[in-house]
């Protein structure tokens, strides 16, 4: 789950200046922020390693390496995925290095050295995996039926609302901790108008901070950048580094970081 880096160091470039993590926080009523600091180095690090070995699990010899988690299974074609870097300080004040990767899309969920996604697994797999698999099959039926057969329109709206039923027991499944040790359901923490959106949680800064909250490890900096095939609108360029996403991050960030800054407490 977490590895150790030492002795990395150089010059962050101005354009890292900006925060890499932020969101509004209700109670101090101001925003919290990390910076993307030394997470640029160490993702950087990172991403020599993905070019080299082109798999998730790039820390295992390759002959124990697991094919699930090769770039060709997980990034094809123009594929790409979100990768999140998080430096922080344990305890003792030693550095300890987290890793995360956004949602793979290929049924991976866990992988041992990353920060697990928020929902526990079994209870995922148990409440919301028989519900989606369901939700594919049916896309899967529709999509071989004619455009205009009527079973297709019928297949459609049934499709729509389960997939609309399963929305609010997926958000059940999510909590987060912050820094004052607080534990928060999205509903109580999401704050933006318009219901909340599919994947919130999901992304690599709120995995990164609730793991770091539950294990009593302080952030220090984050990163986040885009690995794969360029995206085709050409946004997204590999190695490309974002801020976390307005939509579904920073409606719940501002509770995430709550606690981190020294006047908070
Ligand atoms: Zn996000
Ligand atoms: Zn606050």
């Amino acid at each position: 789950m977490v590895g150790h880096y030492g002795g990395s160091s150089g010059m962050i470039q101005g354009s890292f200046k900006k925060n890499s993590c932020e969101g509004y926080c209700r109670r101090c009523r101001k925003v919290h922020s990390l910076r993307y600091g030394r997470s640029v180095e160490f993702a950087r690090d990172m991403m020599a390693a993905f070019r080299r070995e082109q798999r998730l699990d790039y820390d295992v010899p390759a002959d124990r390496s697991d094919s699930a988690l090769s770039f060709e299974i997980l990034l094809p074609g123009s594929r790409g995925h979100m990768f999140g870097v998080m430096e922080c300080l344990d305890r003792a004040g030693k550095t300890v290095i987290l890793r995360a990767y956004s949602s793979l899309g290929t049924g991976v969920r866990e992988v041992s050295g990353w920060v697990p996604y928020i929902p526990d697994n079994e209870v995922f797999n148990k409440m919301v995996l028989p519900q989606q698999n369901i939700i594919k099959q049916m896309t899967v039926k529709r999509n071989a039926l004619d455009a205009d057969d009527p079973l297709r329109s019928h297949l459609e709206n049934e499709r729509r609302m389960i997939s609309r039923e399963l929305m609010p027991k997926i958000h059940d499944l999510y909590e987060f901790r912050n820094f004052r040790g607080e534990t928060r359901a999205l509903r109580e923490v999401f704050q933006k108008d318009g219901g909340i959106p599919g994947g919130v949680g999901d992304c690599c800064a709120p995995k990164l901070l609730n793991f770091a909250a539950v294990h009593d490890l302080k952030p220090v900096s984050v990163a986040e950048f885009y690995w794969g095939g360029a995206n085709k609108s050409g946004r997204k360029q590999p190695g490309q580094f974002f801020p976390a996403c307005e939509e579904k991050c920073q409606p719940i960030l501002g509770f995430m970081l709550c606690g981190l800054e020294d006047g908070d407490e």
